[in-house]
């Protein structure tokens, strides 16, 4: 938050304002009482004058009325007389002068040879004459004393008859003096009152700043999201009024910042554990959050993927624009499959806007169908199996049937071999349907394992010595069975079926005087049993699918031979309801191994492995 500036604050302006009403105030008193003292003064100072002017007046008049003859001296004598008689330390200088104006007689002696005789130009002398009043007195500064003089003029009655008139300058400056003394003394009552209220404003302005200044730093504290903070209550007037309100509005806020704060925690954890992935968008389309499964879906990190366009991260910029995508009320699949991985996604979309209707953003909810796809495409691809399996045998049995029908049955020579082959390939597809059911029923979980304890050597044995007995190729067996009995729980028939089905395909793909080897080896906590042959062999990018369902490496060979495609792929879901594993190796040309485990657990010290 911006600093305040220090003319800026409450505190200062308060103070400011405070200070300039208090010195409008005192210079409105000052100058009321300043005048008022000048006026009284000056009144007091005229009036004093005038009173001893009266009884100079009164002596003049006397001595101006003396019979005497006109060319008398005596009469400037006289009145010079009187007129010493009045001098003082205020008046300066007083003047008769008769009606004609010319002047009688002047107290102040440097004058008494110059102006004696002479002709008064004066104006005031002159109105006081004619208008029988005294002018208002007028003060005059002398530039040379550096003093103020009042001049003012009298004129001398005789009953209704003005005889003359007095002229008087006196010393006023004295007066001012002390005007300028009580001036100063009010303007130091003045300066020292101010300080004094000042001082006094700081700490009233306090009162009020402080209480603020704490809210100020509350606030701010609370834009840092710090809501321990308290503001400190002062007293109950509107200020503590306005403390105990915000507290509680920091009280308020704190709790609904925490309520925020643990949907918002809850919200994330939610998102952060959903196995679906989340985007949420902006208005502009831009990726503001995304959560940690949609990053693993779309193999990226989130600095790649914040703030870029939601239809570029999912590779739709071509077909779809982000309005498109706004409008969206179906969900769309997108492919992220690499070579290695196959990924397979359903992105729905969803608007999020205001209740004004203002778009705020697209949530897209990505959902890996990799697996349904997966299981859908196996579904598909078994369906065509099937019926291509079928198929075959019935094509040709038609073709058999047809040509039988058209006469062929006749001919004893080739009736029966006909009828031969429709038997075969009657039987391939009941083996073939029985195969699927066996399939349909492990997939449904529908079948229980019938187990017992058996010695799994002599299981084996008498297997092997059944297609000993039976073969029909020059084919030798070789067996390294450890001499001991090895009690496994097994389902015996089903396992008779598994290895059934890998001793007779050892045999359908040995060469004539191949050897086919019978390995038993007992490990930590199972059997390991190996059937190896020195047949052709599987290529190396097919050995691990020979357990898939139709899958035939050879195929040509395999039908010929009656085989299904499904011998191994049933071995397989056996061996793992046994909780075993199989598993192939084999180098083409030289020859193929299928091995298999069945859980085994060993009851004496003796371990055996050959
Ligand atoms: P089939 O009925 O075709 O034998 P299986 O499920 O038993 O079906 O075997 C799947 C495929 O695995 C066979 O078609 C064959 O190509 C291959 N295969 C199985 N065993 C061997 C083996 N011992 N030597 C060579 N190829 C084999």
């Amino acid at each position: 938050m911006r600093k305040v500036g220090i003319f800026n604050s409450i505190h200062v302006k308060f103070v400011l304002i405070y200070v300039l009403l208090i010195l409008l105030a005192l210079q409105i008193i000052g100058l009321y009482f300043s005048r008022g003292l000048e006026t009284t003064l000056k009144n007091n100072f005229t009036n004093s004058i005038k009173d001893r002017i009266s009884l100079v007046e009164f002596s003049v008049r006397e001595e101006m009325l003396k019979e005497r003859p006109s060319d008398d001296p005596s009469l400037e004598t006289s009145l010079r007389t009187v007129l010493s008689g009045f001098s003082s330390d205020d008046i300066i200088e007083i003047r008769v002068i008769d009606s004609k104006y010319r002047i009688l007689a002047t107290s102040l002696f440097d004058h008494q040879k110059t102006m004696i005789g002479q002709k008064s130009t004066d104006d005031m002398v002159k109105r006081a004459v004619v208008s029988e009043t005294s002018p208002l007195p007028v003060i005059l500064y002398n530039k040379e004393k550096r003093e103020r003089v009042q001049k003012s003029t009298h004129p001398i009655m005789n009953g209704n008859e003005v005889i003359g008139a007095l002229y008087v300058e006196s010393n006023i400056e004295k007066v001012f003096q002390q005007i300028d003394q009580i001036n100063r003394i009010l303007a130091g009552g003045a300066a020292v009152s101010l300080t004094i209220t000042i001082i006094i404003g700081i700490f009233i302005a306090q009162t009020f700043t402080r209480p603020i200044s704490d809210m100020r730093r509350q606030a701010q504290a609370m834009a840092k999201g710090n809501y321990s903070r308290k503001v400190r209550v002062y007293g109950n007037d509107e200020m503590g009024q306005l403390a105990i309100a915000f507290n509680h509005l920091t009280n308020q806020l704190l709790e609904s910042q925490s309520t925020t704060e643990a949907e918002r925690r809850k919200l994330a954890s939610v998102l952060e554990n959903m196995t679906d992935g989340v985007i949420s968008t902006d208005r502009k389309g831009r990726v503001s959050l995304i959560n940690d499964s949609a990053l693993g879906m779309l193999r990226m990190t989130s600095d790649l993927v914040l703030n870029r366009p939601i239809n570029n991260i999912l590779g739709i910029e071509k077909e779809y624009s982000f309005e498109d995508l706004i409008e969206m009320r179906e969900s769309i699949p997108l492919d992220f499959s690499t070579e290695d991985e196959p990924s397979i996604l359903r992105a729905t979309f969803s608007v999020t806007q205001r209740e004004t209707g203002f778009v705020n953003g697209l949530i897209i909810v990505l959902h890996d169908n990799t697996e349904q796809e997966k299981i859908e495409m196996e579904r598909r691809e078994f369906v065509s199996n099937v019926s291509h399996e079928l198929r075959t045998p019935l094509t040709t049995m038609r073709s058999y049937l047809e040509a039988l029908a058209e006469g062929a049955w006749r001919n004893e020579d080739i009736a029966p071999a006909f009828l031969n082959v429709t038997q075969t390939e009657t039987e391939r597809m009941i083996r073939l349907v029985n195969d699927l059911l066996k399939l349909s029923r492990m997939d449904s979980n529908e079948y229980e394992l019938d187990t017992e304890w058996v010695d799994f050597n002599t299981f084996f044995n008498s297997i092997i010595d059944r297609f000993e007995f039976s073969k029909s190729q020059e084919v030798s067996f070789r067996r390294i069975v450890p001499p001991v009995d090895l009690f496994v729980e097994i389902d015996t028939d089903k396992l008779t079926q598994v290895i059934d089905n890998i001793i007779s395909n050892a045999l359908k793909y040995s060469p004539d005087g191949g050897i086919v080897r019978f390995n038993v080896a007992v490990l930590e906590d199972s059997i390991r049993v190996s059937i190896s042959d020195e047949g052709l062999g599987i290529p190396a990018a097919n050995v691990n699918r020979i357990f898939d369902r139709f899958f035939r490496s050879d195929k040509a060979r395999s039908r010929a031979m009656g085989g299904t495609g499904l011998g191994l792929a049933i071995a397989k879901e056996m061996i793992s309801a046994h909780g075993g594993k199989i598993w192939a190796h084999s180098v083409e040309g030289e020859g193929t191994s299928i091995f298999f485990t069945l859980p085994y657990e060993q009851h004496d010290d003796g371990e055996w492995d050959v």
